[in-house]
């Protein structure tokens, strides 16, 4: 792997290029077992050095401030991916991973906020994805954009949940209306017992929010899912990232 002062000016070029893309991840509702929502994820096909890890371009990308434009090219990609899913009749939400620097742009919001207006989709057609990483995330410049796409109709969710980093009073502040519990997490779960996870899966319900499952690999796994009372599933088992999503 290069070294990431390498990788800067590459990514800063082809940020602009299709050597960047997203794919996304089917999620399925845990009550229907239809595929309900997919998140994007991010991709770079680097012409000399293949796939680089997506945690990488995201590290460079911050570091770099290419994130801001980063985030622009996927926001647009996945509108422009939501309206081909209305015209095949789908009404998938797509969701779409969001780094902490993006709100030092005062702005991000409110052009997140307009964009989607201008599509005329539907509310809860589009989620931004938080990493719990983020420690201000429920402070400064963050919260008023939050709030302010969530009252455009624009879903918030938190990933990472269950893990105790973030402070239940904290996680309160923010305009949820998901919170996903990361694969491993799911994953440690023996299956039949019960867990400190059916507690915060019956705090985030208490408080309105929908549970995702992510990091379904295995029957296994998906039945944990189900036991803890979580709302929607999203794994390998379900279907791998992909660009397009085949329905059957
Ligand atoms: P994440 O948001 O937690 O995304 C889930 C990661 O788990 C993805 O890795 C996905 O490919 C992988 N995954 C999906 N199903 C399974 C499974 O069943 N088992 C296992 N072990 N893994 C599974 P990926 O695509 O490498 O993305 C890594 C991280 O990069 C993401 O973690 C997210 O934090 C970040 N990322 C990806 N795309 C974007 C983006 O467009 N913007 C921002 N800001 N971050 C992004
Ligand atoms: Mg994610």
């Amino acid at each position: 792997m290069p070294l990431r002062e390498d990788l800067a000016d590459d990514l800063a070029a082809a940020v602009r290029t299709p050597e960047i893309f997203a794919v996304y991840q089917p999620q399925v509702s845990l009550e229907s077992g239809s595929i309900v929502a997919a998140e994007a994820l991010c991709r770079w096909r680097h012409p000399q050095l293949g796939d680089i890890d997506p945690v990488t371009m995201i590290e460079v990308a911050e570091r770099t401030g290419v994130i801001h434009e980063l985030g622009r090219r996927m926001l647009d990609e996945c509108l422009d991916t939501l309206r081909d899913w209305r015209g095949m009749g789908r009404a998938w939400a797509v969701t779409v991973n969001v780094s902490p620097a993006q709100f030092e742009d005062d702005s991000f919001g409110g052009h997140v906020a307009d964009q989607f207006a201008r599509r005329g989709f539907g509310p809860g057609s589009l989620v931004l994805e938080l990493s719990h990483d983020s420690p201000s995330i429920d402070e400064g410049a963050a919260l008023p954009q939050l709030r302010l796409l969530r009252d455009r109709g624009v879903e918030i969710s938190l990933g990472d949940y269950g893990m105790d980093t973030v402070a239940p009073e904290r996680l309160r502040r923010l305009p949820l209306t998901e919170v996903k519990i990361p694969g491993h997490l799911v994953r440690s779960v023996e299956s039949g017992t019960r867990s400190s996870l059916h507690d915060e899966v019956e705090r985030a319900h208490a408080d309105g929010l929908r549970v995702v499952a992510e990091g379904i690999e295995t029957l296994t796994h998906l039945d944990i899912a189900v036991q803890l009372g979580c709302d929607r599933a999203q794994g390998f088992l379900i279907r791998e990232p992909d660009a397009e999503i085949v329905f059957p």
